[in-house]
């Protein structure tokens, strides 16, 4: 007999979790405007989305994607290593480039291709990657495909990153530290000064994963490096365009001559076909009308401080997160998918995070907001949220059992 493929134990757990109407994954969106939904004919208020500028539904990127379509037609059907490779991708490569402060530039077909390829190609055999331990899971899987060995430090913890850099001394050619730039979950910035400091102590590079900081902190959405000033003590900064910049795709940004040799040997990018041009020119759009003015990181701020302030008075743990991404700490895991179940009965949609992309029992409710957010939508959104502190009883301290 064939031993069986599925976790039985977790597909009973799914089961049960459909049974009891509180399964929260795969809801299929019917229409979107990006800051409303409709699921199943019920109009719900998006606050679980990664697109933090709102720029998904801007008439002129729209515009940007169209026209491409028209010129390019809809794919590329191709590697960039061989015929995937279009003027605008060369274009987007560039005007990044500059946007994030480095010599040169890759575009990727997603970010989680770009931590694969850019890390694997970075860290060979005699090498090693030293990741905090709460990185996105793209890089713990980059670090399974390079040759070489991967170490964790406690996440943000310093002294656990000094001791990483005292045991691996002499041991390996080059030693690489790899930190997200805005932790996806709980919001919070990873302390890169702090990082490089270290690194230029102990002779490491710096790979920063900026998905969510990209287009958001620094200026004009310059990232995690700029917010701090030490974009020239990065060595490498990756970014995607599956959040602030509307579309799909990813980017590493570095040294001419390491962006050339990550060219010819990373794997996903070399045997994946290239960016669609509707997905660079949408890019290409956000990027202009982002670095145009203040307007939209303007609106973007003043409704993450108008949540923050809200999400003080109603008495939640929301790490003191500063950024677009604010969670709510609810503890058990079941009780984080009622939550959700009730804000989306009352038409918000937001996402639990459970074990193990948390630890146990530190589930969460992830709430995040967007420069298109009306206040009037955000003032509906923590009516709802303040009657489910009390129905719920959510903690206003992280209590782990
Ligand atoms: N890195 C981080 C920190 C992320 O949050 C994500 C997406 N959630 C990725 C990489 C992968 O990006 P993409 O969705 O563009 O593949």
């Amino acid at each position: 007999m064939k031993a069986a493929i599925i976790d039985i134990e977790k597909s009973k757990k799914v089961a049960l979790l459909k049974q009891l109407d509180l399964y929260p994954f795969f809801r299929a969106i019917e229409e979107s405007d990006g800051t409303q939904v409709v699921i199943k004919g019920q109009k719900q208020i998006m606050i679980g989305s990664n697109n933090y500028l709102g720029l998904t539904h801007h008439p002129e990127v729209i515009e940007a994607a169209q026209k491409a379509i028209g010129k390019y037609g809809t794919g590329c059907t191709g590697s960039r290593f061989l015929n995937g490779s279009f003027l605008i991708h060369e274009e987007l490569e560039e005007k990044l480039a500059r946007y994030l402060g480095k010599d040169n530039a890759i575009v990727f077909s997603t970010g989680m291709q770009t931590n694969l390829g850019a890390l694997s190609s970075i860290c060979g055999k005699d090498d090693c990657l030293i990741l905090d331990s709460e990185n996105h899971a793209s890089i713990i899987d980059a670090a399974k495909l390079s040759y070489g060995i991967t170490y964790k430090f406690k996440h943000g913890i310093m002294s656990s990153l000094e001791r990483v850099l005292i045991a691996t001394k002499d041991k390996y050619k080059v030693r690489t530290i790899v930190t997200d730039g805005i932790f996806s979950m709980n919001g919070d910035i990873a302390p890169l000064s702090e990082i490089i400091n270290l690194a230029k102590k102990y002779h490491a590079y710096v790979y920063v994963d900026d998905a969510h900081g990209l287009g958001v902190l620094g200026r004009r959405g310059r990232g995690t490096a700029n917010h701090f000033g030490v974009e020239n003590d990065v060595d490498f900064i990756m970014g995607t365009f599956s959040k602030s910049f509307a579309s799909i795709g990813g980017v590493l940004a570095g040294s001419r001559e390491t962006m050339d040799h990550v060219r010819h040997v990373a794997r996903s990018f070399i045997f994946s076909a290239s960016m669609p041009p509707s997905a660079v020119a949408t890019v290409l759009k956000c990027l202009e009308l982002t670095d145009k003015s203040d307007e939209i990181h303007d609106l973007l701020w003043r409704n993450v401080a108008f949540m923050r302030d809200g999400f003080n008075d109603i008495g939640f743990y929301y790490y003191n997160s500063k950024t677009p991404i604010l969670p709510i700490f609810v503890g058990d895991d079941i009780k984080a998918m009622k939550i959700t179940k009730y804000l989306n009965d009352n038409g918000i949609f937001a996402t639990p995070v459970i074990a193990p992309a948390v630890g146990k029992g530190e589930a969460l409710i992830r709430t995040s907001y967007m420069a298109s957010h009306k206040i009037s939508e955000l003032e509906y959104v923590l009516e709802v949220l303040k009657r489910a502190k009390t129905l719920f009883d959510i903690p206003s301290e992280k209590a782990i059992p």
